[in-house]
């Protein structure tokens, strides 16, 4: 993965962006989060920001093995 599709932007280079957080693949609260998490190595849905770009906030599901973006969406609601 050397680009990354920004909605907004287009394809850019991964450098633009920074990654913020893995989102817990479970429902639930903070017990659920930390207990029960499993780690699925197809499917992981992350936070990240075209910090060097747009600045927007960005919902990414990816595939941590291959590296394939899966989706990318603009971040709504609260700040990540
Ligand atoms: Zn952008």
């Amino acid at each position: 993965m050397s680009s990354f599709g920004c909605p907004f932007c287009g394809p850019r280079p991964l450098e633009e962006f920074s990654f913020h957080k893995t989102l817990p693949n479970v429902p639930g609260g903070a017990f659920e989060e930390v207990y029960l998490r499993s780690d699925d190595p197809t499917d992981s849905h992350e936070h990240w920001q075209h910090r060097y770009g747009c600045r927007a906030w960005l919902y990414v599901r990816r595939n941590p093995s291959t590296g394939r973006i899966l989706e990318v969406r603009q971040l709504t609601g609260s700040a990540p």
